[in-house]
């Protein structure tokens, strides 16, 4: 599992080597869904776990195998196992802590995760309280003799609220719990979660890891004990990667570590932008030293402008109606939803007016420059007269 090559070599060689019957240089696509024995006792061996074959792509396909291994490198991890989404990811572990589990989970998290808890986890005997994972205190009230596990996102979606993963570490080692990390907004070119003592890590490789939304996939990486459960699961819920998946995501992840210092770059400057604008009421950053968990943030990540990820999110004086406009007025980003991909993404939320950013790669000054003359559109508002 030791691997001492700098990060950005593993992003292009883990898990990959010429194909040894061809010499392909770059893993092909095994497009298909079974694989041929030549005899009898070949069976018998793969079934004794003597000599390992494929059999059949939702069990096991060459091309999602190789990205399984280049992540579970990455990580840091023993294992890995690469799904069909982001969701299914997150299903697959959670489910395997149902069964008359309870979880902690905190109270900000990617809404469908916390849809998930609240209507399904319930249905397969599970329980959860979520709680605000900043304060070590709640934390440890909320534990009871079946809690199971935690569940956090590091810089949390949309509202980049940032969560102290090594103090979750802590708790859960302690307390003999089991430390989920959703990763997604980070990516393991910024922060590697089990390096700090989590026990599984999810993406939703459909964003960073991809880096270009033209995939959909999710990961799980972890230790085999925590891993497997989750593998023996997706075959009974149907949740494998497809070999097309595998391959676009192989190539993305090569680019992984120069995109993510890029995304974030842009983002300092955009956040700064935005905090010293008029019409602007509140900037979430993590890498701002105004945002009240930069501290913690610089202590994750490391110091630097390149580190803290390319998401922002924010909200305008003027309401729904200054968001409304502002939101009209972008020429070069584009609104939708998603996030992680080469093109900046603007999306507004209904909750607090709040302005998501998923910030792209574009140069510097043309990203700036469409959203200085969107916020140009906006008339300030005097603080007394403020409607939101
Ligand atoms: C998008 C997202 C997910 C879900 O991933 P899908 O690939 O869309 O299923 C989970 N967590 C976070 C933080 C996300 O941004």
């Amino acid at each position: 599992m030791a691997d001492d090559r700098g990060f950005g070599t593993r992003c292009i060689h883990a898990g990959e080597a010429p194909d040894p019957t061809t010499g392909a240089h770059g893993v092909p696509i095994y497009q298909n869904v079974t694989f041929a024995f030549e005899t009898f006792s070949q069976v018998e061996a793969m079934r004794s776990g003597e000599r390992p074959h494929f059999t059949y792509s939702p069990r096991g396909n060459p091309t999602v195998r190789c990205l399984e291994a280049k992540l579970a490198n990455l990580e840091g991890a023993e294992s890995a196992i690469a799904l069909n989404s982001g969701m299914a990811a997150i299903s697959g572990v959670l489910l395997s802590v149902a069964d008359g589990g309870h979880i902690i989970a905190s109270e900000q998290l990617y809404d469908l995760t916390r849809s998930f808890l609240e209507s399904e986890f319930p249905r397969f005997g599970g329980s959860v309280s979520f709680v605000d994972l900043s304060d070590r205190g709640t934390i440890e009230a909320a534990i009871t003799a079946s809690t199971r596990a935690i569940y956090a996102e590091p810089f949390s979606n949309p509202l980049l609220k940032v969560t102290d993963v090594r103090v979750l570490s802590e708790i859960t080692r302690q307390r003999d719990l089991t430390l989920i990390v959703d990763n997604t907004f980070l990516s393991p070119a910024l922060l590697r979660p089990i390096e700090m003592g989590a026990n599984l890590v999810i993406h939703s490789a459909t964003k960073y890891l991809s880096g270009n939304g033209q995939v959909q996939g999710g990961v799980v990486s972890g230790s085999r004990s925590f891993v497997d459960p989750v593998r023996e699961r997706s075959l009974l819920l149907g949740t494998a990667m497809s070999a097309f998946a595998a391959w676009v995501l192989l190539s993305g992840v090569h680019t992984l570590p120069l995109r993510m210092s890029r995304h974030a770059e842009n983002a300092i400057g955009l956040a700064r932008l935005l905090k010293a604008h008029p019409a602007v009421k509140n900037v979430n950053y993590p890498g701002l030293p105004s945002h009240t968990g930069h501290t913690i943030a610089r202590d994750l990540v490391g110091d630097g402008e390149d580190r803290f990820g390319g998401m922002i999110s924010f909200t305008l004086h003027g309401g729904s109606g200054a968001m409304a406009a502002f939101i009209d007025a972008l020429a070069l980003c584009t609104i939708a939803v998603s996030l992680g991909d080469s093109s900046t993404l603007v999306w507004p939320w209904h909750a607090g007016n709040l302005i998501r950013v998923s910030v792209g790669l574009e140069d510097p000054r043309d990203l700036l420059h469409d959203f200085s003359r969107a916020l140009s559109v906006l008339t300030p508002v005097p603080a007394s007269d403020e409607r939101t």
